[in-house]
């Protein structure tokens, strides 16, 4: 329509937030919770009246307590931005927590995805695969579709779909450099990474358990990798739809879907760990990202995407014609206050 101008203004970030439940043995060991949920208000307390505090409630665009399923996350969610996909949108979604607090359990959740019906722990990524052809068949719409999947460790960006290298490289990475280029139009082109070509979704459920198995490998050889990285899935679809005047239409959407690096990994930075961390290390990323998003909130004239490379390489995912939903992941336990906090301030300032 004419809103053309209107639209480029839009900033379209939304921030919701989950929690996730007490696990078995926190359970078991009485742990308490310190977070009070309200998913109809939109609020979470943290009960800082457990040490005789004032309560500090938050307010998001959503909230999902510890009941809350991974279909009403994605249906509600993420859903209506993925539909957005296919309008030829850039879309991103964040899971950013803290380690353990379920960002990979939301947006991949637990795989068993044989089955042509998707299992209920299914997180994001399944689903929304799922979703996209649902929707590229109700369609009929001609399109092809290719996949991407990286890890960005160190503001080094490893490949998990490469399949160059692994048995030379028993820890599971492979070392042909990847590099990071502007291709002029204020796009990035990631030079040396595998495309997929992909046909149906039990393919792009192979690739996820594929990267996703070289991610977990990579934890145990070189201690917790993936609490400091960042692994971004990305789906890139064209869809040529002809129009009732039989005209040819080209849509051109990407959906990024970003499991991030732990939330710790900010508060741990700086003075209290005793001495300052190395330049680069994966707060870079964080920090900066944080920052791109409060300057498309506020609508700042610079917005430092040249400041890491996962703003860079999502720079068209983010602001502009582009949808960004940031899923946040706390823990409910008290041992975990200070942490969970961090994310609720960090997440809260993205609104
Ligand atoms: P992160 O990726 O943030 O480090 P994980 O996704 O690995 O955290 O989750 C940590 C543990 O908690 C996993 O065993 C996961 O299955 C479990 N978990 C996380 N969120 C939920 C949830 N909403 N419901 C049930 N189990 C969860
Ligand atoms: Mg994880």
């Amino acid at each position: 329509g004419g809103d053309g101008c209107e639209r480029d203004r839009e900033v379209n970030v939304q921030v919701v937030l989950r929690c996730r439940p007490l696990s078995e043995e926190e359970q078991r060991a009485n742990v308490q919770s310190a977070i009070s949920c309200n998913d109809l208000k939109r609020e979470v307390t943290v009960l800082h009246s457990l040490f005789k505090q004032v309560d500090k409630t938050f307010t998001f665009d959503k909230v999902f307590g510890p009941k809350s399923q991974q279909r009403s996350i994605y249906d509600h969610a993420v859903a209506p931005i993925v539909t957005d996909v296919l309008e030829g949108y850039n879309c991103t979604v964040f899971a950013f927590g803290q380690t353990g607090t379920g960002k990979t359990y939301t947006m991949e959740g637990e795989m068993r995805l044989k089955v042509s019906e998707l299992p209920d722990t299914a997180g994001v990524i399944p689903r929304a695969v799922r979703h996209i052809f649902d929707m590229l068949e109700a369609r009929k719409a001609d399109y092809s579709m290719k996949v991407t999947f990286l890890e960005l460790y160190n503001e080094d960006i490893t490949d998990l779909l490469s399949l160059e290298g692994q048995s030379r490289f028993p820890e599971g990475r492979q070392k042909r450099p990847i590099t990071l280029m502007e291709d002029g139009k204020g796009g990035a082109v990631i030079r040396g990474l595998e495309e997929i070509v992909v046909y149906s979704p039990s393919e792009i459920y192979r690739l996820l358990e594929h990267g996703s198995a070289r991610r977990r490998t990579a934890d145990t050889a070189l201690n917790k990798q993936s609490s400091r990285s960042h692994a971004v899935f990305s789906i890139n679809i064209h869809v040529k739809e002809t129009t009732v005047g039989n005209e040819e239409l080209m849509k051109y959407g990407r959906l990024n879907l970003v499991d991030l690096a732990g939330s710790e990994n900010i508060a741990r930075s700086g003075a209290r760990e005793g001495r300052a961390r190395e330049a680069g290390e994966m707060n870079k990323s964080l920090l900066t990202l944080g920052r791109v998003i409060t300057a498309l909130v506020e609508h700042s004239v610079h917005v430092p995407y040249r400041d890491s490379k996962l703003t860079r390489l999502l720079r068209e995912s983010l602001g502009g014609k582009a949808k960004t939903c940031i899923i946040a992941t706390v823990s409910p336990s008290v041992h975990f206050l200070e942490e969970t906090l961090v994310t609720l301030d960090y997440a809260s300032q993205a609104k």
